[in-house]
This record gives structure tokens, C-alpha cells and sequence, in this order.
């Protein structure tokens, strides 16, 4: 009997078709180790073929009107939504987060669209001061080229939204490449603006191994941009081997976000902050709390409240308990890296405050699953202070004063956002501009927002997404000195 699992193939100038090798790559539930679908495995000739189609298409969408485009992306908005359910169910399928979670996902990167069909409509230009009567200095922003999008398995339809929206609203085209263990939802987010009435090749997505795929990408010469979100030593090296060509490049990397609680801070809002911000997605998100820093005298007290909070959480299989709070975690080597956090911290002194383990029960059918894990005590040598879990795993230590609380914010190469809460608004300025990172979250845990930037600090990455200001990420500047 013939296998009959989904094969997705790489979008390419409004078709689907599969790898030119004709190969795949498996794509595996994370909640029960089943095989979920199978993808194409593309290489560098498969690159070559979507980058041309988008190439094509460029210099035509570039010229279509901003309203038209923007009429487009509301188009594709309401496509998306449309299909909100099935993508959700292979979103989860693959990733492993609860069903109400990938829906939201799904929404969001709906939003994303309509919120950049607008942006896009505000692009201008301005006259220069220049002062000379018969000199008239136009200052144009133009679209940049071809653009490549290389995504991560975390938040595959969020993390490709970002780039799409910009890209498409300012006359850009885009090859997008999702990540090989989460790429269907994306392909489908894909496919779903594709259809919506874009002309063919204006959107296009090639899967397949990033040192292969994303790095074709990178080196191809009529790719103008890369947008790429993932860890920090492959950021480094699609930097460096941007160089070749001269690329704009932006990148947003991983993250050690802190927590840092005031002891006049809302207690019980600061313990629900400090479980949701850790916990969610696994703690397998860039802006969780690996650290969480709280004031001498309510350090005890927090401790006993974050674990009975933690211990609340409900784990399972987020397709058939749609409700849950926690899915499984991605793959072992997550497991794997959680673990050796935990180990090393226990092992330099550190309290186990809850999980540290599998949880137990017949609906566990992989060891995918693990418990959100506390742990008190922790130092700064500690792997779980100073490295990214990208875990269900949160170090917690106490602080004295505001000065500590912002030098112990600080103490990593991250700076992605950091999160505070505090009753004063003296600790929270102070908090507020002494803290070296990108995005600063005073009260709430609202990490990122669509109309705000989101830039990543030190090594956190550089350039920015979402906002009006993503637009400048995919726009080139033209000064036109008209003399008469
Ligand atoms: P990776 O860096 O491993 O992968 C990201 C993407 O890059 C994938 O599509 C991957 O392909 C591709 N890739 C891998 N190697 C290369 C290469 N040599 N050249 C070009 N592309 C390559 O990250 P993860 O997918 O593991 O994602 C987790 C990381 O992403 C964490 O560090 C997290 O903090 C960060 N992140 C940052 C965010 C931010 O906004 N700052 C948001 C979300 C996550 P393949 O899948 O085939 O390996």
C-alpha cells in the first residue's frame, strides 16, 4: 500500500512543486512521534529557481500601486483566516504547541498582513533643505530587491509574517525558507497569500537543510536582503558570508530575558508573570524568562508562590486537549539541553524547586514532555544564568537594591527584552533606562508587540521587526538633485 501521509512541495513562482532531487524530508509529531508529513529536500538548483521567479516578478510589483498592494495583503489577511483552522492543526501537528495557542499564532500572522497593508500605504519620501532656489533635493525610498526569509521552528508562521508583511508592502518579493522541522503551517501561510490574487512569484518558499537552502540564499547574488531570525552562531555566519555580496542583513537571535521583581511590586501578578513568561511554548520561546531576580525580602515568599503556580500548569497532547497550557518540547536535543541546565545548576548549589523531570501517565506517548522546572538559588556561573535554555527551565536568585537588580539584568551578552515589575515610578525608570536590551516591559509580560520595534541588543541581532519602522529593513534611500 502506498504511503499516504501530506507531501508539501516548495512554492516556486505559483506552483507547487517538489525538490528538483526529488527527495524529502520527514516531518514528525512531537506529541506522538508519528510521521506528520513529508516535505521537499531542496539544494541550491531549487533556490536558483524560486530566487529567479522572484526576481521576475520584482520590477512589476515594485511598480504596482501601494494601494494596490495594500488591497492585496488584506486579501491574503482574510485567505488566512479563512483557513485558520487547518494550519492551526499542522502548526500543533508539528510543533507540539496546544491547539489555542497555534490559533493564535495563525491570527496573529493574519494581523500582520493587514497591519503592513497599511504601514505600506504611509511610505514617502521628503525634500532636503538644501536652500537653493533652483535645486529641488527629493529624497525616495525604493523597494530593495528580491528578499530571503529564513525562519526558526518556534513561531514558523509569526517569524515568516514579519518578514513577508514588510517585504510585500514596501515591492519587495521573498523566497521564504521555514524551518525543516516545522515547515508545513508555514507553507500553507504561504501558499494562502499566494493565492489571494498576488501576481505568481511575488511570494515563493523553498524547504530543505538550512546550510544548504538558507545559505543558497545567502550567496545567491540577485537576493538583495536576508531576514533572518534563529541562533546566534548561524546569524554570525549568514553575516559573514552576506559579505560577498554586500546584502542587507538583519538578524534577530536568541535572548536570556531577566525578570526583575521589586519587593513593592503586585506580588501575585509578579508570580503569574514569572511562570507564564518562563513556561510558555516550553520556555522554548526567544523573549522567555531564563532568569527571574527578586528583591531580599520577598524572595522566600515568591519562591513558595512560583512553585505552586508552576505546579498548576497542565501538560498533554495540544491536538487532542486543545486547552492545554503545555505541549511537548520540539525534540530531544531540547530535552537534552534543559536537562544539562538543570544538572549543572543543582550540581553548583542550586534548590529544585519544581519538575526537573518527565511527567508520568499512559497520555505521555512521547518523552517529549517535561515539567516546568524552578530552581532557587541559582549564581551567575550557573549555565541556566548566562546561556538560553530555550527550555521549560528558570533560574531564580535574590537582589538588594535597584542597582544590583539592574547590573544582574545586564550580566549576559543578550539583550533582547527584560521584563520588571515594581510599584514605584522612580525604580521603574531607573529600571527602564538602565536596562541594556532592546525591549524593556515595566508591569506586563508583553514581549513583543505589532506596532512597536522589536530590535535585539549585543547579541541579541540587529536591525528590527514589526512596527512602521521594519518598513526601512526593506527600502532603499535615492537622493534625486533636480536642478533647473
Ligand atoms: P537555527 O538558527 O538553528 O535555525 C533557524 C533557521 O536557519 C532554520 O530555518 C534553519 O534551517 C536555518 N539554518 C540553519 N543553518 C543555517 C545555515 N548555515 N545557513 C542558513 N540558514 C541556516 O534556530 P532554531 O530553528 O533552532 O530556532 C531557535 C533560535 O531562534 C533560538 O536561539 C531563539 O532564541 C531564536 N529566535 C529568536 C527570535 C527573535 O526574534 N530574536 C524569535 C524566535 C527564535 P533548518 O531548520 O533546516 O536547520
Amino acid at each position: 500500500m502506498g504511503e499516504t501521509v501530506k507531501r508539501f512541495g516548495n512554492l516556486i513562482g505559483g506552483a507547487s512543486v517538489p525538490a528538483a532531487s526529488g527527495e524529502t524530508i520527514e516531518v514528525r509529531n512531537p506529541a506522538t512521534g508519528e510521521l506528520a508529513a513529508r516535505v521537499a529536500r531542496s539544494d541550491r538548483a531549487d533556490v536558483d529557481r524560486a530566487v529567479r521567479a522572484a526576481d521576475r516578478s520584482f520590477a512589476s510589483w515594485a511598480g504596482t500601486s501601494a494601494k494596490e498592494r495594500a488591497l492585496l495583503l488584506h486579501r491574503a489577511a482574510d485567505r488566512v483566516r479563512e483557513n485558520l483552522e487547518p494550519i492551526s492543526r499542522l502548526l500543533t501537528t508539528e510543533m507540539g504547541k496546544p491547539l489555542q495557542d497555534s490559533r493564535k499564532e495563525v491570527q496573529h500572522g493574519a494581523e500582520v498582513l493587514d497591519f503592513f497593508a497599511e504601514e505600506g500605504l504611509r511610505v514617502g519620501g521628503e525634500v532636503a533643505p538644501v536652500g537653493l532656489p533652483q535645486v529641488t533635493s527629493l529624497v525616495l525610498r525604493e523597494p530593495i530587491g528580491v528578499c530571503a526569509a529564513i525562519a526558526p521552528w518556534n513561531y514558523p508562521v509569526s517569524l515568516i509574517a514579519w518578514k513577508v508583511g514588510p517585504a510585500l508592502a514596501t515591492g519587495c518579493t521573498l523566497v521564504a525558507k521555514p524551518a525543516s522541522e516545522t515547515p508545513t503551517a508555514a507553507l500553507e501561510y504561504l501558499r494562502c497569500i499566494d493565492e489571494s490574487g498576488l501576481p505568481e512569484g511575488v511570494v515563493n518558499a523553498v524547504t530543505g537543510p538550512g546550510p544548504v537552502v538558507g545559505m543558497a540564499m545567502v550567496e545567491h547574488p540577485l537576493v538583495r536582503k536576508i531576514a533572518f531570525t534563529g541562533t546566534v552562531s548561524i546569524g554570525r555566519e549568514i553575516m559573514a558570508r552576506a559579505a560577498a555580496t554586500l546584502k542587507r542583513v538583519s538578524l534577530e537571535l536568541g535572548g536570556q530575558s531577566p525578570l526583575i521583581v521589586c519587593a513593592d511590586a503586585d506580588f501575585g501578578a509578579a508570580v503569574k508573570a514569572g511562570v507564564q513568561r518562563a513556561f510558555r511554548n516550553m520556555g522554548q520561546i526567544c523573549n522567555a524568562v531564563n532568569r527571574i531576580f527578586v528583591e531580599a525580602p520577598i524572595y522566600a515568599d515568591y519562591l513558595d508562590a512560583f512553585a505552586e503556580e508552576s505546579r498548576k500548569l497542565t501538560i498533554g497532547d495540544g491536538l487532542r486537549n486543545p486547552t492545554v497550557d503545555l505541549g511537548p518540547m520540539l525534540n530531544q536535543a531540547g530535552i537534552e539541553k534543559a536537562i544539562r541546565h538543570i544538572e549543572d545548576a543543582l550540581g553548583k548549589g542550586a534548590r529544585l524547586l519544581c519538575g526537573g523531570k518527565h511527567p508520568e501517565g499512559p497520555e505521555y506517548q512521547t518523552q517529549l514532555y517535561f515539567e516546568p522546572t524552578g530552581l532557587a538559588d541559582c549564581t551567575l556561573e550557573m549555565l541556566v544564568m548566562r546561556e538560553e535554555t530555550f527550555g521549560p527551565v528558570v533560574g531564580i536568585a535574590p537582589f538588594q537594591g535597584i542597582e544590583e537588580g539592574v547590573r544582574l539584568a545586564n550580566s549576559t551578552d543578550f539583550g533582547l527584552v527584560s521584563y520588571a515589575y515594581t510599584g514605584s515610578l522612580a525604580k521603574a525608570r531607573a529600571l527602564a533606562l538602565g536596562i541594556q536590551s532592546g525591549t524593556v516591559c515595566i508591569n506586563n509580560i508583553v514581549g513583543s508587540t505589532l506596532e512597536a520595534p522589536y530590535p535585539g541588543w549585543k547579541q541579541s541581532g540587529m536591525g528590527l521587526e514589526l512596527s512602521r519602522h521594519a518598513l526601512g529593513e526593506y527600502l532603499l534611500v535615492k537622493h534625486v538633485r533636480i536642478e533647473v
